[in-house]
C-alpha cells in the first residue's frame, strides 16, 4: 500500500535549513493498521501530508497504491487523494453554515454513490459516531469532540482504501476516544482499508496492529 525509501523534506528559514521529515525505509502493506508516534516536531504531520499528496518531498521515493507520488503534479496527486484517500487533520476544518449531516455527504467526491444512497450512508456514520441526535446541528451547535467525530465520518464518506488521520481522537475523553477508534477500525478491517494514524495516546496506540517510531525510520547521517 505504502513504500518509502530515503524520503526527506526541509524547509528552509533564511540561511537555516530545518528538516522536517527524513525517513530511511517504510513499507506498510495494504489492510494494515499503522500508528505513528514520536515526539512533537519530529515529523509526523508533515510524512501524513507528503503520504496523503499534500505535501511534496524533496528527495526520495514515495509509492502509494504502486502509484509514485513525487511523479505526479499537484492537480494529479489531487485527483489521486480525492479516490483513494480519506483524511481527518489535527484542525478538522468542518465547513460553518452546514450541518453534521451535510458536512459528511460534502466529502463525497464525483462518482461515488450520489443521491439518496449518500444520504443514508453519511446518516449511518453518524450513527455509529454516536451523533444520530445531532445530525443537524452545525459544527458551532456541537461539542469539539463531535465535531471532531463528524470529520472522522466525512473522511470515511467516499468508501477510501487508505486512511490517514492525525490525532483524530485529540478532543474525545478516553472512553469515546476508544470507542471511536475502534469504530473506525473495525469498520476499515472488514473491507480491507489501511489505516495510518498519528497520536500520542499509548492506550490509543495499542489499539493499532502495529506501531511506528518515527524517530526509528530517521537515516543515518
Ligand atoms: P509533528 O507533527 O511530529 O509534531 P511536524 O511534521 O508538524 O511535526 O513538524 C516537523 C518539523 O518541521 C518541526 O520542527 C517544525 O517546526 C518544522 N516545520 C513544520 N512546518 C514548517 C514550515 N512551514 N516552515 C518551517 N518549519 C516547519
Ligand atoms: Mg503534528
Amino acid at each position: 500500500m505504502i513504500q518509502i525509501h530515503e524520503l526527506t523534506k526541509s524547509y528552509s528559514r533564511g540561511e537555516e535549513a530545518i528538516v522536517a521529515c527524513d525517513v530511511s525505509a517504510l513499507e506498510i502493506s495494504r489492510g494494515e493498521q499503522v500508528a505513528l508516534v514520536g515526539c512533537s516536531g519530529c515529523g509526523k504531520s508533515t510524512l501524513l501530508s507528503m503520504i496523503a499528496g499534500l505535501l511534496p518531498p524533496d528527495h526520495g521515493s514515495l509509492r502509494v497504491l504502486d502509484v509514485e507520488l513525487t511523479a505526479l503534479g499537484e492537480s494529479a496527486r489531487d485527483r489521486f487523494r480525492a479516490e483513494h484517500i480519506g483524511m481527518v487533520f489535527q484542525t478538522f476544518n468542518l465547513l460553518q453554515p452546514f450541518t453534521a449531516l451535510e458536512n459528511v455527504m460534502l466529502g463525497s467526491v464525483f462518482g461515488k454513490g450520489g443521491g439518496r444512497g449518500l444520504r443514508k450512508r453519511a446518516t449511518e456514520l453518524l450513527r455509529g459516531v454516536g451523533l444520530a441526535d445531532r445530525m443537524h446541528h452545525r459544527p458551532n451547535e456541537m461539542s469539539v469532540g463531535q465535531a471532531q467525530r463528524v470529520a472522522i465520518c466525512r473522511a470515511l464518506i467516499n468508501d477510501p482504501s487508505l486512511i490517514l488521520a492525525d490525532e483524530p481522537l485529540g478532543n474525545q475523553d478516553r472512553e469515546t476516544g476508544r470507542e471511536v477508534l475502534q469504530l473506525l477500525l473495525d469498520m476499515a478491517k472488514e473491507h480491507n482499508r489501511t489505516v495510518v494514524m498519528v497520536t500520542h495516546s499509548p492506550e490509543n496506540a495499542g489499539q493499532l496492529e502495529r506501531i511506528v517510531e518515527l524517530a526509528e525510520l530517521r537515516r543515518a547521517s
